[in-house]
């Protein structure tokens, strides 16, 4: 089986706790003992690395035991690259803080590590890769507000007049001190409600030009951002403070 290595907690002198993403697009959390200097780990343990890993758990069990981890790719340029490597620490933090421990996250595996291959050999594209990561695993969470009906009556929203409420969008009627949403938040929805996320980012990063790159992108990837919220109230109010808010003051990482 093949893994990478999400984080290491150092245990003791020589063992470690090891949590992987595997091929099979899940997360397993490994127990690796004395770990330097041994057979079984000849290549150390380290992130930014593709091993051939060997594991075994017990049934009911929440850790397995790392049984040995051989290297297979190293992402060196990344390790190298200031940019590309907060960009890929960016793409394993949010595959440990978003994603379920008891389920598999379709394709996730295969598309890390194709992000973390143009990162490797194009450091200049990470953070526009970073965003398109995040918008797969976005989307391949569900991590979607529904664009189609208010939320409140269901009845179907009209284009261009969404308002905003923290369980959702809302119809014009069922809206009273509601202020319209922003336009960036307008416009994302309108890219949005003809294709996937993944499409819209796919398609913006194949655009050459890069003024109209970022004219499609800069407002679905701050919507984006605006809609990253776990199911807790307190960040969904976040979120939706942030969506409040003009688009000006845009973060740093929509500049593209
Ligand atoms: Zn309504």
């Amino acid at each position: 089986m093949h893994g990478i290595i999400l984080r290491t907690t150092r245990i003791k002198d020589c063992d470690l706790v090891v949590n992987w993403l595997t091929d099979e697009d899940r997360m397993v959390a490994t127990y690796a003992g004395h770990v330097q200097g041994s057979q079984r780990f000849p290549n150390a343990l380290e992130l930014m690395t593709v091993y051939e890993i060997e594991y075994s758990q017990k049934p009911g069990q929440t850790m397995g035991s790392l049984k040995s981890a051989y290297s297979i790719e190293r992402f060196d340029r990344i390790i190298e690259d200031m940019n590309s490597l907060s960009c890929a620490s960016a793409a394993l933090e949010a595959v440990s803080n978003l994603c379920p421990d008891e389920s598999t996250v379709i394709d996730l595996f295969s598309t890390l590590l194709q992000s973390f291959a143009v990162m490797n050999t194009a450091s200049e594209l990470s953070v526009m890769i970073l965003a398109w990561f995040e918008c797969f695993l976005c989307y391949q969470l569900g991590v979607m507000p529904n664009l189609e009906i208010c939320s409140q009556c269901a009845k179907p929203l009209i284009k261009s007049a969404y308002y905003q409420q923290e369980l959702g969008f809302i119809c014009k009627k069922c809206a009273h001190d509601e202020s319209n949403i922003p336009e960036f938040v307008l416009e994302a929805i309108r890219r949005l409600r003809f294709q996937s996320l993944r499409e819209t980012v796919q398609k913006a990063l194949a655009i050459n030009d890069e003024a109209q790159r970022r004219k499609v992108l800069a407002p679905v990837l701050k919507f984006l951002v605006s809609i990253m919220c776990d199911n807790s109230t307190m960040k969904r109010l976040k979120a939706h403070r942030f969506m409040a808010e003009t688009a000006l003051d845009m973060p740093k990482l929509f500049e593209l």
